[in-house]
């Protein structure tokens, strides 16, 4: 670890997302706000369901940010207010761009008992993207490479000479590695961007550095390889970007620049009026309401997900 190119040990927090279900949340968190365009980053599972039991957030708004989600085990429904009905599977990524506002869902299938097993994460929309028109995207074929000691699927960017197809606004990468076998083995970096790397299962360490469960290591700019040494079966997530250059505003579901934008999408939401759209679809439940203004002038508010 050098001056220049320091290494963080960030530890996640639990927070509780829809009813009963404990995530470590990685970023936001006070060493670290923002790793290149991803501003949050929430592990979710392993857990078990029982029949009847399950991941349900109700519709929530978002604004100013794409949602993210990789699917490692179980099934969560989408359900948005362009009127999007999407099953995520294992393998799997939703990717939902906020731009100037939609609304969504995420409810489990509860039919029978489950495990489920995600990373959740959000990206930041630089200034001249952040008022787009919104959209969602499931992505059902990522690109993965096959070594003698890990297999990868590189869900966002370009590592491992593939890339991936989820269409981002600002240079970013994204990499699940499984070992497969106790090993060590390098991943190249790119030096002009910052990382994260968080320990999804097993046991694993990342330049001599333990990597537990709940916590996050982060690589400022100029590192231009790690070394991973992972038990067999044992899954890392590794982040990245270029530093994002521009200050935001992180509250409830929200991602913008004045406190005024912020009251103004609360106020849209509470109001209803046509901004975040309608979600007509019954499995979605019931929608949330927004915290209180008085956290508001908190950079962090509670995010749904
Ligand atoms: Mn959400």
């Amino acid at each position: 670890m050098s001056i220049e190119n320091p290494i963080l040990r960030i530890e996640g927090r639990i927070a509780e997302i829809g009813k009963g279900m404990k995530i470590a949340r990685m970023i936001p968190n006070r060493l670290r706000r923002t790793i290149g365009a991803w501003c949050f980053l929430d592990h979710a599972g392993p857990v078990n369901f029982l029949a009847g039991e399950g991941m349900n957030v109700g519709p929530h708004p978002h604004i100013g940010l794409q949602t993210f989600t990789w699917m490692i085990e179980g099934q969560v429904r989408h359900i948005d207010s362009l009127g999007n009905s999407q099953m995520i599977y294992p393998n799997q990524v939703n990717l939902m761009t906020a731009g100037r506002g939609i609304s969504h869902a995420e409810v489990s299938p509860t039919d029978k008992a489950s495990t489920l097993h995600a990373a959740q994460l959000w990206i930041a929309l630089e200034d001249s993207h952040r008022h787009i028109e919104p959209q969602f995207q499931n992505y059902p074929d990522l690109p993965m490479v096959d070594t003698e000691c890990f297999h990868a699927t590189v869900l966002v960017g370009n590592s491992l000479g593939v890339t991936s197809p989820v269409s981002v606004f600002t240079p970013l990468v994204a990499v699940d590695l499984v070992a497969k076998q106790t090993s060590t083995f390098e991943l190249e970096l790119d030096p002009n961007f910052e990382h994260g790397i968080t320990l999804l299962e097993g046991e694993a360490t990342v330049d001599g550095e333990s990597l537990e469960a709940g916590t996050l290591l982060y690589f400022a700019t100029g590192h231009s390889r790690v070394t991973i040494s992972g038990h067999a079966a044992a899954r890392i997530l590794v982040i990245g970007g270029e530093p994002f250059k521009e200050d935001i505003l992180l509250w409830w579901n929200f991602v913008a620049r004045t406190q005024e934008e912020l009251e103004q999408a609360r106020r849209d939401w509470a109001m209803e009026t046509p901004r975040f759209g309608v979600i007509t679809d019954q499995r979605a439940g019931n929608r949330l309401d927004a915290p209180s203004l008085e956290g508001l002038h908190l950079k962090a508010g509670r995010p749904t997900n």
